[in-house]
């Protein structure tokens, strides 16, 4: 009897065990599918098997680590239409009123033409 007890308290913890086991894996798997496509697969797996779903959320929720580069070099200044063509708030920039060329509204001199403006 001592023995068969004995073996049904050892399945239940190895039940209860399995069960721990398989949230981190299923957690871990699914932070780290999250993950991958961001650069960031090993820290969604660990995100996502110790916090779980908040885990997927804030893999979900962080930026890539491939992104912000991208988004750097998708953001150059986009080449005005020609001077004249924009009034004022075109890029944040002023016309240059020597030269007509765009300048940055704080600059004191207009680097075109080096008129105090
Ligand atoms: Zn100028």
């Amino acid at each position: 009897m001592q023995n068969l007890l004995g073996l049904v308290a050892r399945e239940g913890g190895a039940e209860g065990c399995g069960l721990i086991v398989g949230m981190l894996v299923v957690g871990g798997g699914v932070g780290f599918a999250i993950g991958k496509g961001k650069g960031r697969g090993g820290f969604g797996f660990v995100l996502g098997a110790l916090l779980g779903l908040i885990g997927w959320i804030i893999i979900a929720v962080m930026p890539g680590v491939n992104s912000a580069p991208v988004m750097r070099r998708r953001m150059p200044p986009r080449p005005v239409g020609g001077p004249g063509a924009g009034g004022p708030g075109q890029g944040g920039l002023k016309a240059c009123p020597y030269c007509a060329e765009m300048i940055q509204p704080a600059a004191r001199i207009c680097r075109f033409c080096k008129a105090d403006v």
